[in-house]
């Protein structure tokens, strides 16, 4: 890095937590796209950086329960509040036996740069625990979110911190999580969590919302390129929310998925996830809780590949919709090699940081950020506090073109954002600065 201060604030931050490799990646990887920016000598004067970096609170507790035989379990529960700067902290909470105080804090982060490109009035948070809910019952699970809910609801509110879900979070939880908040607070405050059932204050395309968002994104960069969704073939890892959704906006589209993964291996379906049987019948892999992925190949009778990930499969487009560094140069490498010509994260940091060098230097390929593409999510997230706090629910329609309108805007900002500081067509350059450009005016102007 050429800026003394973008080094220094790095160089801290490694040195207060060496252990905390999710952590230090993402915030190395974005201050080195956000360096051209850091252009205003007040910025060091005020330490702004330092502050961008670090959460502003953070805290851990106990969730214990007990299972259905009557054994305790005791598990660890995060939320880190990370910046405020533009409205309440907002962001998911993740169940799944890898969280831990890193996985939460990147989370937090790339939460925050997400949040301040929607354009709507909320900060950035992250949490979860690290709970597995594999093969867990429906009142286990019950018992869990109650649990974890009283040790965090006196922090959370609809004007202080609004989670939502992430992987192993989904509506199921949200309403039990919501359900606890009910009877600790006695009160119906619905934009307290985000993610919720129609029935009780949720919003219509909530669960659609992340995967359309990413579609809705890629649709951007294919028109920017004179082409076009028809025919193209998509290769996704996972097989969860954010898979399923955009599994379905690809194929109404006129393109098709043609591969789907799990802890197990991957499927690769050569005519594409594109019938209503499949999306639905991916609906119940997930809710069965066996996290695996190869009943949809002994369901429909198309290749299995065991502890393989999917990226060995030539498409026009990848999009890795699972989870964190789930690409490594190996699968960079294969990528490249087999020709794609767009890389589009929707999960947050799923190339690890050696291998989104490799991506982002090869000309043939195009790439966008998930704090860019993987917004979508937490854009209906905004409109579902939008839509509760004032008492009035939108039609599917009228969410979903918000949602286009969203995604098309946080595009712009970041094409125009690359496009002003001189560095091309580059999306995660531009989606970085721009959310880096307007935190920073908002927390310049409210002081220290
Ligand atoms: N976990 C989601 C994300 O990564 C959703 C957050 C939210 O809706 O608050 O954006």
């Amino acid at each position: 890095m050429n800026n003394k201060y973008v080094e220094r604030v790095l160089d801290n931050l490694k040195n207060q937590y060496p252990n905390e490799t999710e952590y230090l990646q993402s915030v190395q990887a974005w201050l080195e796209m956000i360096e051209p920016a850091v252009d205003d000598p007040r910025y060091e004067k005020m330490d702004l950086l330092t502050r961008m970096v670090e959460p502003e609170r953070m805290f851990s507790f106990l969730v214990p329960w007990v299972d259905d035989n009557g054994v305790a379990h005791t598990n660890h529960g995060y939320r880190v509040q990370f910046n405020s700067a533009i409205g309440p902290y907002k962001g998911g909470l993740r169940f799944h036996p890898t969280v831990n105080a890193s996985v939460v804090k990147f989370l937090g982060f790339e939460q925050t740069y997400k949040n301040a490109l929607t354009g709507l009035p909320i900060g950035g948070a992250g949490g979860g625990a690290d709970f597995d809910p594999r093969g867990k019952s429906d009142r286990e699970i019950m018992r869990f979110c109650q649990s974890f809910m009283n040790s965090m609801y006196r922090y959370i509110g609809a004007d202080t911190d609004v989670p939502a879900g992430d992987i192993g979070v989904s509506s199921r939880e949200i309403g039990y999580l919501y359900g606890a908040y009910k009877k600790l607070t006695g009160r119906a405050e619905s934009s307290a969590l985000t993610g919720k059932g129609l029935t009780y204050g949720g919003s219509k395309i909530r669960q659609e919302a992340a995967g359309f968002g990413a579609v809705y994104f890629l649709n951007r960069m294919l028109e920017h390129q004179g082409e076009s969704m028809q025919g193209k073939r998509i290769a996704v890892s996972g097989f969860g929310n954010m898979s399923w959704g955009v599994c379905r906006k690809v194929a109404e589209l006129g393109g098709k998925v043609v591969t789907l993964s799990g802890p197990d291996g991957y499927i690769y379906d050569p005519d594409g996830i594109t019938t209503q049987e499949k999306f639905d019948f991916m609906v119940e892999m997930r809710q069965g809780g066996a996290d695996k992925v190869q009943p949809y190949a002994e369901k429909f009778g198309v290749e299995f590949h065991p502890g393989k990930k999917p990226w060995e499969v030539a498409a026009d487009v990848v999009m890795p919709c699972a989870t964190q560094n789930e690409i490594d140069v190996e699968d960079a490498v294969c990528i490249i090699a087999n020709g794609a010509g767009y890389y589009v994260e929707a999960a947050n940091m799923p190339a690890t940081a050696e291998a989104l060098k490799l991506l982002r230097m090869s000309p043939k390929i195009l790439t966008a950020g998930a704090k860019a593409a993987g917004s979508g999510g937490v854009v209906v997230s905004a409109l579902e506090m939008a839509q509760n706090s004032i008492r009035y629910s939108w039609t599917r329609k009228e969410v979903d073109q918000r949602l286009q309108a969203i995604m098309s805007s946080i595009y712009d900002a970041s094409a125009a954002a690359a496009e002003q500081y001189g560095l091309g067509y580059d999306l995660i350059a531009g989606n970085d600065i721009a959310s880096f450009k307007r935190i920073a005016q908002a927390m310049m102007a409210q002081g220290l």
